[in-house]
C-alpha cells in the first residue's frame, strides 16, 4: 500500500477532482492549488476528525477563529517581522532565485536537470528574505497603512488569550484551538500541495504553568503520532519523530519535536510540536510601563493589554508556557492520499487503483448504483436508498448509473468510496420468493466482498462501519 511517486497521486486528484492547479485558465498562480469536490470533502473530514478529537474529546479545550488580517504590530512584538526569514540566493548566470539551504528541492532555469550550485551558475551570498505577504489597508496608499497576511494562525489565539480566558473563566492548565488559513511568500514552492504559499494549519496553543511544560509537550507529542496513525490510517512504520537541533530552533522554541511523514518525496514534516515558553504572551504584553507612555503617543503601536494569568494558588501574576502542536492541513490531505494509494494486481491479471481511505476520510462514503438503468424500479428503488442514507445527515451518498456496474464500481475505488449498493431485480421481488426482497448487495471497497442486506438495516450498518471504524 501506498504510493510510489508523487505523481500517480497527482494525476488522480486532478483527474477525480481532488485537486487542481490555481487560476488554471489564466497559466496559474504558483504555491496555490483548488480544492475540487472530492478534495473539499476529504479536506473537512480531515480537520473536522481533528476538532473532534482535540476538542470535543477534550474538557480543556476551547475553540477560536480569529481574524486573518490582523494590526501589523502584532508581527512586530510576535519577532516576525526581524526572524521570520529564509536565507535567499541568486543565481548570477540563470537568474533564478532558490532558497539556499533547499537548493536540492529545486532546478537550474537553464538545465532543469540540475539543483542550483551543481550547474556553472555562480550563487551570491545568501541573504535573509521576510515571507510575509503585505496587503494594504484603506484606499489611500500610504506607507503606514499595511497588514501583514498572517504566516501562523497562532497570534489569533495569543492575542486573545486574554478575550477567552475572561470570557470563559478558564483555570491553568487549557488549550486553544484553531484551524485557518496561513500564508508564506515561500521561496521555492513545491511538489504539489506539500509546500504551497496559502495552505491551512490546524494549532493548537495550550497554556500551562512553567514546570507542567516538559511533560505536557511529551503528551501531545504522543497523542498526535496516535492520532495520525489511529484516526487518519497513516502507517506508523512511515512516522518519524525529528528533535528539532538547537541551531535550528524557531526564536521563540525551547524544544521542537517535528512528526515526519515518509512521503513519496522523502521523509517530510507533518506537524510542529514545539514549546514556545512565555515568549509570546510575554513580547505581547512586555515593559507594561514603558508600553503605556507609548501608547498614549500611538496608540496602535504597543499592546496594553497585559496578557497574564493569575494564579489564586500562589496569588501573584504570571504568564503561562505555551506548548504548541502546529499541523499542516494540506500536508495532512496529501499524507493521506499518499498512504491510501495503490495499484492493485487483481487475480485476472488487471490491475484496479484504490484508495484505502479511512471511511471517516472518505469524500463520498456510499454510492448506489442500479444494475439496470432502463429498470424504472430498480432506479426509483435505487434513488429511494440514496435519499435514505442522504437524511441521515452524516454521510455524502450518491446515485450513479452512467456506466455499467463493473466500471462503476473502479470508479468508485479509485476516489476511495467505502462502500457502494446495488440494487437488482432481487431487491424489487420479482423473482420466484427467494427471500431477497427489500435487500441489497454491500460491497465493501478493500475486500471487494458482497453481502446481502436489508434495506432497512443499511443505515444503522454504515453509520457503525464508517465512524466506528476510526
Ligand atoms: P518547513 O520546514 O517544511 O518549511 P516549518 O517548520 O516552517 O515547515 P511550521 O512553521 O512549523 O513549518 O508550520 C507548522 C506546519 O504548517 C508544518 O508542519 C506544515 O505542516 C505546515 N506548513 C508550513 N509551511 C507550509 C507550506 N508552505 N505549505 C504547506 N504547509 C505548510
Amino acid at each position: 500500500m501506498a504510493a510510489d511517486s508523487l505523481d500517480q497521486v497527482v494525476s488522480l486528484c486532478k483527474r477525480r477532482g481532488f485537486l487542481y492547479p490555481g487560476s488554471e485558465i489564466y497559466g496559474g498562480l504558483q504555491g496555490t492549488f483548488d480544492y475540487g469536490p472530492l478534495g473539499v470533502e476529504l479536506k473537512n473530514n480531515l480537520k473536522r476528525l481533528w476538532w473532534q478529537h482535540n476538542v470535543y474529546e477534550r474538557d480543556d479545550m476551547e475553540g477560536l477563529d480569529a481574524s486573518i488580517l490582523m494590526n501589523r504590530y502584532v508581527w512586530r512584538y510576535s519577532g516576525h517581522e526581524q526572524t521570520f526569514v529564509d536565507p535567499l540566493v541568486d543565481c548570477k548566470t540563470c537568474k533564478g532565485r532558490f532558497r539556499a539551504d533547499r537548493l536540492g528541492d529545486a532546478a537550474c532555469l537553464k538545465n532543469s536537470k540540475q539543483h542550483p550550485g551543481e550547474c556553472e551558475g555562480e550563487l551570491t551570498e545568501p541573504r535573509p528574505f521576510n515571507m510575509m505577504f503585505k496587503t494594504q489597508i484603506g484606499p489611500i496608499p500610504d506607507p503606514e497603512s499595511f497588514a501583514y497576511l498572517r504566516p501562523e494562525t497562532a497570534q489569533g489565539i495569543f492575542v486573545n488569550f486574554r478575550n477567552v480566558l475572561d470570557s470563559s473563566n478558564r483555570k491553568l492548565p487549557f488549550g486553544i484551538a484553531q484551524i485557518g488559513k496561513a500564508f508564506r511568500n515561500e521561496i521555492t514552492p513545491r511538489n504539489f500541495i506539500f509546500r504551497v504559499r496559502e495552505f491551512e494549519q490546524m494549532e493548537i496553543e495550550y497554556f500551562c504553568t512553567p514546570g507542567q511544560d516538559e511533560q505536557i509537550h511529551n503528551t501531545f507529542i504522543e497523542d498526535h503520532v496516535n492520532w495520525w496513525v489511529n484516526v487518519c490510517g497513516l502507517s506508523r512504520d512511515r512516522i518519524e519523530l525529528y528533535e528539532v537541533p538547537a541551531a535550528e530552533l524557531a526564536h521563540y522554541s525551547k524544544r521542537t519535536v517535528d512528526i515526519m511523514y515518509r512521503f513519496p518525496i522523502g521523509l517530510e514534516e507533518l506537524e510542529g510540536i514545539a514549546n514556545r515558553t512565555d515568549y509570546d504572551l510575554g513580547s505581547h504584553s512586555r515593559d507594561q510601563e514603558k508600553l503605556e507612555i507609548a501608547a498614549a503617543v500611538n496608540p496602535n503601536a504597543h499592546s496594553t493589554t497585559r496578557l497574564s494569568y493569575f494564579d489564586q494558588a500562589s496569588n501573584r501574576h504570571m504568564v503561562p508556557f505555551v506548548i504548541e502542536p502546529s499541523a499542516g492541513v494540506d500536508r495532512g490531505v496529501l499524507a493521506v492520499l499518499c498512504e491510501a494509494y495503490e495499484e492493485e494486481t487483481l487475480e485476472n491479471g488487471e490491475t484496479r487503483v484504490v484508495l484505502r481511505l479511512k471511511p471517516a476520510l472518505a469524500p463520498i462514503k456510499a454510492a448506489v448504483l442500479p444494475l439496470k438503468k432502463n429498470e424504472p424500479g430498480i432506479v426509483a428503488a435505487a434513488k429511494q436508498i440514496k435519499n435514505m442514507l442522504q437524511a441521515t445527515g452524516q454521510m455524502r451518498a450518491v446515485y450513479d448509473d452512467t456506466a455499467g456496474i463493473g466500471k462503476l464500481y473502479r470508479r468508485q475505488d479509485e476516489i476511495g468510496t467505502p462502500y457502494c449498493i446495488t440494487v437488482d431485480f432481487d431487491t424489487l421481488g420479482r423473482e420466484e420468493e427467494n427471500g431477497l426482497k427489500d435487500t441489497v448487495t454491500l460491497r465493501d471497497r478493500d475486500t471487494m466482498q458482497q453481502e446481502r442486506v436489508a434495506i432497512a438495516d443499511l443505515p444503522a450498518l454504515l453509520l457503525g462501519r464508517i465512524y466506528g471504524a476510526s
